[in-house]
This record gives structure tokens, C-alpha cells and sequence, in this order.
């Protein structure tokens, strides 16, 4: 691999990965303002039929739900990104997008040492 396929291999990942953090957390934090509008009158409609403690609970649970949503799927997208555009060592496959300036700088596997990167001439 040359250091310009490496460089582009790894800048898709990193993009995509960018995207599969912020994007389920821009969604997420989208919830959460939408959800404030609506929740005292949700809040001032449960309190005639339930105690304050189980309003308290069901007026909580929509903001906890989506906040576990919104971690795993952050974890299922990022497993995706890096099992579809992950840049690997031939030798080790470990990943190394992430090792990008380690592995252009030296053309080595910054985890085995082997070389990783072609000479260009
Ligand atoms: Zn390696």
C-alpha cells in the first residue's frame, strides 16, 4: 500500500467514524430539546394519575432510553465503520487508522514493526 492509498483509506474511516459518534448524539441531544417543550405538560397530565414518585420515573424514562439508544447504537456503528472501512496490518491486522501519523511517518506497523507502507519512487 502506498502512503497516498493509506492516507485516503484513512481518512474514510476517520470520517466515518466522526460520523457514527455525532450522529446518534445529535439526534440524542435533538430529543432532549424537543422533549423539554413537552415535558411539564406531560409531567402536569401523569400527576393527576399517579403519585409523584412513579411520575418522577416516567417522566425521566423516555430521557434515559434514549440516552442507552444513543451509546449503543454509537458502539454498533463505530464496530461497523471499523470492520468495513478500518485500515489493517497485513501482517498483525491490527487496525491503524488510528495510528495514522505513527504509520506514515515511519511505514511501519506501530504494533508489529513490519513495514506496512511501499516505497514510492
Ligand atoms: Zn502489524
Amino acid at each position: 500500500m502506498s502512503i497516498s492509498e493509506f492516507n485516503r483509506a484513512a481518512g474514510v474511516f476517520q470520517k466515518r467514524t466522526r460520523i457514527a459518534i455525532l450522529g446518534p448524539s445529535a439526534i440524542a441531544f435533538a430529543f432532549f430539546i424537543a422533549y423539554d417543550q413537552f415535558q411539564e405538560r406531560l409531567e402536569s397530565f401523569l400527576s393527576t394519575r399517579f403519585d409523584s414518585f412513579t411520575v418522577d420515573i416516567l417522566t425521566k424514562l423516555p430521557i434515559a432510553l434514549v440516552q442507552i439508544a444513543a451509546v449503543v447504537c454509537i458502539f454498533w456503528m463505530y464496530g461497523r465503520v471499523k470492520r468495513q472501512s478500518g485500515v489493517r496490518c497485513p501482517h498483525c491486522a491490527k487496525g491503524l487508522a488510528n495510528r495514522k501519523k505513527i504509520v506514515i511517518a515511519s511505514g511501519n506497523c506501530p504494533f508489529c514493526g513490519k513495514k506496512v507502507i511501499e516505497d514510492e519512487s
